[in-house]
C-alpha cells in the first residue's frame, strides 16, 4: 500500500480522539510531502538538525502540521528547537526544561511540553523514570516555570516481541498521567497522553493513549 493508503487507513481506524503523530526521522521529502497530502496534521522529528533541512524544503506545506519534538532534546539545540516545533514532548529533567524555559521567555512564546517517561526503565533510553513520585516531582517544578506550559506525558516504552507484553506499561504510564491530572496543578494541563508506536499503537489505545506515533506503519520499514 501507498503511505497514503497506510494513513488513511490507520486513521479510519482509530477513533477521532487519537491524533497521529507521524514519526519522519529519516523520511525524504517526497515521502513526507504524501503524509501531508494524505491528511497528516502532526509530524514527529527526533532530530533537530533533520527537522530545519525538511521544513525548509517543505515549504508553503510547512503551515499545514505542527511539529513535535520526540527526539531527546539538547541544550545547545534549544533556540533552533523553539524556531521549528509547536511542541516540545520530550521533557526529561529539571534542568532542561529551565533551560527551555529561559529561551522561550527571551522570544515571549509558551510553549506546550510534555514529561518524557521512560517506562520500562530502560538504561539506554532518555526520560524520567517511570515512577509516579519522580514524574509528580518534574510537573511540580515545570508548572512553576511561566513560559512552559505542561500539555502531557510522553511514554517510551521497550520494544517487546510480543506487543502484548508492553500492557503492563501501558497501564502505569495512564495511572500516573492521571494522578498528575488529578493535582489540578497550576499552569497544567494534563490532556494528552503520547503512547504507542507502529508495533504497540492498538495496544497503547486500548489502554488510554489519545495519541500515537507513527513511522514504520505508514511509510514501510526503514
Ligand atoms: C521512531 C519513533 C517512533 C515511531 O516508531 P515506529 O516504530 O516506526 O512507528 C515513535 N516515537 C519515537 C520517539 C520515535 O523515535
Amino acid at each position: 500500500m501507498s503511505i497514503k493508503e497506510n494513513y488513511q487507513k490507520i486513521r479510519s481506524e482509530i477513533g477521532d480522539n487519537v491524533m497521529i503523530i507521524v514519526a519522519v526521522k529519516g523520511r525524504t521529502k517526497e515521502e513526507i510531502e504524501e503524509v501531508i497530502d494524505a491528511g497528516a496534521q502532526d509530524l514527529g522529528e527526533n532530530y533537530v538538525q533533520e527537522a530545519e533541512s525538511i521544513y525548509e524544503s517543505l515549504g508553503d506545506k510547512v503551515g499545514k502540521v505542527r511539529w513535535h519534538m520526540i527526539g531527546h532534546l539538547q541544550k545547545n539545540k534549544i533556540n533552533k528547537a523553539l524556531q521549528i516545533f509547536d511542541v516540545i514532548q520530550t521533557i526529561d529533567s529539571k534542568g532542561i526544561a529551565l533551560a527551555l524555559n529561559e529561551r522561550a521567555k527571551r522570544i515571549g512564546k509558551v510553549v506546550p511540553v510534555y514529561i518524557e517517561m521512560n517506562i520500562g526503565d530502560e538504561m539506554t533510553k532518555s526520560g524520567v523514570k517511570g515512577e509516579y513520585e519522580v514524574v509528580e516531582g518534574l510537573a511540580k517544578e515545570i508548572s512553576k516555570m511561566e513560559f512552559l506550559r505542561l500539555e502531557g506525558l510522553m511514554a517510551m516504552e521497550p520494544q517487546f516481541d510480543n506487543p502484548q507484553d508492553s500492557i503492563s506499561c501501558f497501564k502505569k504510564a495512564k495511572d500516573i498521567f492521571e494522578r498528575i491530572g488529578a493535582l489540578n496543578l497550576p499552569n497544567v494541563d494534563m490532556k494528552e497522553l503520547s503512547m504507542g508506536m507502529s508495533g504497540s499503537y492498538k495496544i497503547a489505545i486500548q489502554e488510554g493513549s489519545n495519541m500515537v506515533r507513527l513511522g514504520s506503519a505508514i511509510f514501510g520499514a526503514r
